[in-house]
């Protein structure tokens, strides 16, 4: 019955379009988990138990649900079960019932598919479709096994609760907005978090081979460092004249993009090297100038590396890059100008964005935040935060007349912190053990071989489930945020407190984000449910030391 049920669960969640940052969508999303545990025979007894909350700061109002289901016993001791219900937008040649799993997998197998894409859909056993994988059934799995607590079909010594947010996909403010208000629930609901078990799909390992199901005992950090490079305008008739942002920006990419060297590495393991989200002229128009700002975005994947690690790293290979750049642009000054005394020598610069605020505080003094809430009360709220931050970093050079050549370097959002199991913490060692015992079991009753990582390798909302008191190692990240407090910001204190282990168990998915998504049906909705059960009891008996299991 109840797999029957978690399937239709699954079917009913999928066919919200629930894309990050369509907030109608979103919030359907949030009702439509809300009003399936509302008919639960607990939820009708206890109603304060189940909320629908509103993010707070949130520009687009959006939910999150956070629900409790309390053990017989009076303990204040909670497990938490976290997902998201955003999804990235459609894609593909069938789009149009990419939102709709059965439709669209009775298309799919008709089209053209090669590989295991091909193979996966003959077999029958996989359901395609927009979140069917990230993280719907994930979704669908946990608010089973709420079910099976709600109706007291399963009773278990420990309280459990659930929080299921938006925005995973975007900037994670469905996650950020719970962990600000965890507190609150704990004092107020009587509670005490112990564990956080989330469900995201199983992710392709990082050292290659076929996606299998897996238990990750932490979740890798995700960053966003930013350089905005200024050269010295020119005409193209009078290119020996100036200094091309552009060219300053190749040697920059060629430094860092892909640079094995900075690839981050943990227990024997090589994580994947910088890569670039955005790289773009700031003025985005064409003209006769050469261009003279651009902007680079990057992204990496830290598992040990903090802020203040990367950033310097980064500052140097970003005065390595201006020195390349200048022994270029010397030859081409050398080749056309014949006099020697016309050869300009510049002065590049690298400047941190903390340094560049400190200067314009320095000038501006108290006018200084009126300046830059002027900037933002200028822009449309609905634009992306981090084109409104890059204005932030150009209203500020303009200010303090910063001439090129020179770069800027600094983060952007969002950020998520690793969070790893830890060798010497108790509890951690406790969730470790529950995933060694899930595989035992897993093998013996179900015939899978399930893997163990260190990680969830594609970033995750565990990230934010606690900074267990290291919030001073991202101090150089929150100081070199433009925005940061007003564009973007962490529940530093909330998150600095909590501490307690995360595993992830979801289903087994592939190619996630892509039109082939799909999702191992039965493992999803017959095995995952049960497999959750497993981690729950292993928590009372391993953490809490409970009798009863
Ligand atoms: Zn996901």
């Amino acid at each position: 019955m109840y797999s029957k049920e978690i399937y239709s669960t699954l079917i009913d969640l999928c066919k919200i379009p629930s894309v990050s940052l369509d907030h109608d969508y979103e919030n359907k999303a949030a009702q439509l988990i809300y009003c399936k545990f509302a008919e639960r025979k607990y939820f009708k007894k206890n109603p304060d138990q189940l909320k629908l909350v509103q993010i707070e700061g949130d520009l687009i109002h959006r939910n999150f649900v956070f629900a409790v289901i309390k053990a017989e016993e009076n303990i204040r001791e909670t497990v938490i079960f976290t997902g998201h219900f955003d999804v990235v937008e459609a894609d593909g040649p069938l789009k149009d019932f990419i939102f709709d799993p059965e439709r669209y997998t009775e298309e799919i197998v008709k089209t053209e598919l090669t590989g295991g894409a091909r193979i996966d859909a003959d077999s029958g056993n996989w359901l395609f479709g927009r979140g069917v994988a990230d993280m719907k059934s994930g979704i669908a799995a946990a608010l089973g096994y709420g079910y099976r607590l709600a109706d007291e079909a399963l009773k278990v010594p420990v309280n459990v609760s659930f929080i299921f947010v938006p925005d995973e996909e975007n900037d994670s403010r469905g996650m950020l907005g719970a962990m600000a208000l965890l507190e609150r629930f704990e004092s107020e609901m009587s509670l005490n978090f112990i564990a956080c078990v989330n469900t995201e799909p199983s992710v392709a390992p990082v050292l290659g081979g076929e996606t299998a199901p897996s238990i990750y005992l932490g979740s890798i950090g995700k960053i966003n460092p930013f350089m905005y490079v200024m050269g010295k305008r020119m005409h193209l008739g009078e290119y020996y004249k100036g200094v091309s942002a552009a060219l300053i920006s190749s040697y920059l990419n060629l430094n860092i993009e892909g640079n094995l060297e900075l690839a981050d590495v943990s227990g024997g393991t090589t994580y994947l090297p910088v890569g670039c989200h955005v790289i773009k002229n700031i003025a985005q128009k064409y003209g006769a100038s050469i261009a003279d700002r651009v902007f680079i975005l990057y992204g990496y994947l830290p598992a040990k590396k903090y802020p203040d690690q990367i950033i310097e790293e980064l500052t140097d290979l970003a005065e390595k890059s201006l020195k390349q750049c200048f022994v270029h642009i010397d030859r081409i000054q050398h080749k056309y100008i014949k006099n020697e005394d016309d050869i300009a020598v510049y002065d590049p610069k690298v400047i941190l964005f903390s340094e560049l605020q400190s200067m314009y505080t320095a000038k501006f003094g108290d006018a200084s935040e009126k300046k830059i809430n002027s900037v933002l009360a200028a822009q449309d709220e609905d634009s992306d935060g981090r084109s409104r931050a890059l204005e932030i970093v150009t209203e500020m050079v303009d200010s303090l007349s910063i001439q090129g050549p020179c770069i800027i370097v600094g983060y952007m959002f969002p950020c998520y912190p690793f969070i790893e199991n830890r060798e010497d913490n108790k509890n951690d060692i406790s969730i470790r053990q529950i995933a060694y015992d899930l595989v035992e079991y897993g093998r013996k009753k179900y015939g899978r071989n399930i893997k163990i990582h260190e990680f969830f390798e594609g970033a995750s909302d565990l990230s934010y489930c606690g900074l267990r008191g290291r919030a001073k190692k991202y101090s150089a990240y929150f100081d070199n945020v433009p925005g940061w407090g007003r564009l973007y910001e962490w529940p530093v204190s909330d998150m600095e407190k909590f501490d307690f282990p995360v595993i992830n168990i979801g289903p087994l998915g592939r190619d996630i984000h892509k039109y082939t998504e799909r999702v191992d049906l039965e493992y999803a909705v017959s095995i995952l449910p049960d497999f959750l059960d497993f981690v729950v009891k292993g928590i009372c008996h391993r953490i809490l030391g409970s009798e009863k299991n």
